[in-house]
């Protein structure tokens, strides 16, 4: 087993790999920004080290400093956690080069699901379903028009290198088809130094459903059964839950089934998320695989008992998966909402600042992931997530319930969250139903 891992992220994410380690008796190496001194991973860990400026590209994102810190520190591993360098290739490779294990898949299946339109091909020859749209990406205008005219409209135009809900536009005719790839292209070569874009049909009012993965470096993988992440602002998730309201138990079966053939496609290890749109007839589409560690990982955690963070770190040590498929099992109903230094009336602008007063809220079946604590100063730099609440219960109208109390017992004074509008979806008579989709939080929270 590893003796010292280095977190090569920050906020809770980083928090939530040191508690981890602690259960397992590893040490923790915190990297950290000059912006980020005064951070509770730099706090918690037991050692840390500065790896630049503020700005992510000189810091978090800067593999030179990174594999720098490690190796000076001694650490023999490094968890990337999510964003910043956790999906990408090279820093798996070099971490490798470096003789640092690297806790996430093979850098070869990094690739092959990081390019998303590279993706959907190599899902296409597996025989695993796709959203109908351009096999590869879209060589020029005349291309996309007749892809689009094949699938018809509306269609969505989607950068081969995006993520993050960017870099996505939808087209309802030829013209703005000719219009928005031009758009869609420039931005992309702007937000990811990457141009290609590639089309897919416009699923109206889908659920998006994800099954989360684990796999070991000896060939087996298993899944954790599903998340439903249909609430959406802007394609960014905002609340997930488990499992999905909109799954029969022989749709999970199928889909469970798939989201494995798609893993072992790319000869997958770690912990990774095969994610699925389903249309309103409940046919369900392969969009895109995340491989790393997501943001919405606890609500699995919580109703499959499975901590995931810690299988990451056996599986890059090398040990085998210590269950089997039959032995995961749903129990109850869990919901994560994600609490962000955001301003809701003012179109969900970030709120640095200081905070004044935290109180964490507790009691049976609630989880609370987060980096901050009373006097910390949210720096303005990074993304605005700054708290999950977990919700467990045995049923989802408890579950829902017990999430109010929670939103109603946080308290986070100084700046303004997210907080009192995750309470309007807990009183939503649609949500309470489980009758959710990707816009639903456009057309009935925010029109
Ligand atoms: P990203 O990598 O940026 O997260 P995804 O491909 O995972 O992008 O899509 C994010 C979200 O965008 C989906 O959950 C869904 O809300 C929306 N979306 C993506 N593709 C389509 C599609 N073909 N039709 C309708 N909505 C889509």
């Amino acid at each position: 087993m590893f003796e010292k891992i280095l977190i090569a992220n920050r906020g809770e994410i980083a928090v939530r790999i040191i508690r981890a380690c602690r259960e397992l008796g590893i040490k923790t190496v915190a990297v950290f920004s000059e912006a980020d001194r005064n951070s509770l991973h730099v706090k918690l860990a037991d050692e840390a080290i500065c790896i630049g400026p503020a700005s992510p590209v000189r810091s978090y994102l800067n593999i030179t400093n990174i594999i720098a810190a490690a190796k000076v520190k001694k650490a023999d591993a490094i968890h990337p956690g999510y964003g910043f360098l956790a999906e990408n290739e090279y820093f798996a490779e070099m971490c490798a080069t470096c003789g640092i294990k690297f806790i996430g898949p093979s850098p070869r299946s990094i690739q092959r699901m990081g390019d998303k339109a590279t993706a959907r091909e190599t899902m296409i020859s597996a025989g695993i379903p796709v959203v109908p749209g351009s096999e590869g990406v879209i060589e020029n205008i005349d291309h996309a028009l007749s892809v689009a005219k094949e699938i018809g409209y509306p269609v969505i135009i989607k950068a081969a290198a995006g993520g993050g809900g960017r870099g996505m536009r939808i087209a309802q005719n030829p013209d703005e088809l000719r219009k928005e790839i031009m758009t869609a292209k420039q931005e992309a070569e702007v937000s990811f130094g990457n141009a290609a874009v590639y089309l897919e049909k416009y699923i109206e009012e889908p659920r998006h459903i994800e099954f989360q993965i684990l796999g070991d470096t000896h060939g087996n993988i298993i899944h954790l059964y599903e998340r439903d992440c249909s609430l959406q602002r802007r394609h960014q998730k905002i609340l997930e839950e488990s499992p999905s309201t909109a799954l029969t138990p022989e749709m999970r079966e199928e889909m469970g089934k798939i989201a494995i053939k798609a893993a072992k496609t790319v000869d997958y290890y770690s912990a990774g998320t095969i994610e699925f749109l389903v249309d309103k007839q409940g046919r369900y589409y392969f969009i895109e695989m995340n491989t790393r560690i997501q943001v919405e990982h606890p609500v699995t955690e919580a109703v499959t008992g499975i901590d995931i963070v810690k299988e990451q770190i056996l599986i890059a040590a090398g040990e085998k998966l210590s269950f089997q498929q039959q032995d995961v099992k749903i129990n109850g109903h869990a919901i994560e909402c994600r609490i962000n230094a955001e301003d809701p009336s003012r179109n969900f602008q970030p709120t640095p600042g200081r905070i004044r007063y935290y109180h964490a809220p507790g009691g049976f079946g609630i989880r609370v992931d987060s980096a901050i604590y009373t006097g910390y100063e949210i720096p303005p730099y990074y993304d605005s997530l700054i708290a999950k609440i977990i919700a467990w219960a045995p049923a989802r109208d408890q579950a829902i319930s017990r999430m109010r109390g929670a939103l109603n017992e946080i308290k986070i004074e100084g700046i303004t969250t997210t907080v009192p509008f995750h309470l309007k979806i807990m009183d939503n008579a649609f949500f309470k139903r489980g009758e959710v989709y990707t816009n639903f939080i456009q057309r009935r929270l925010l029109d």
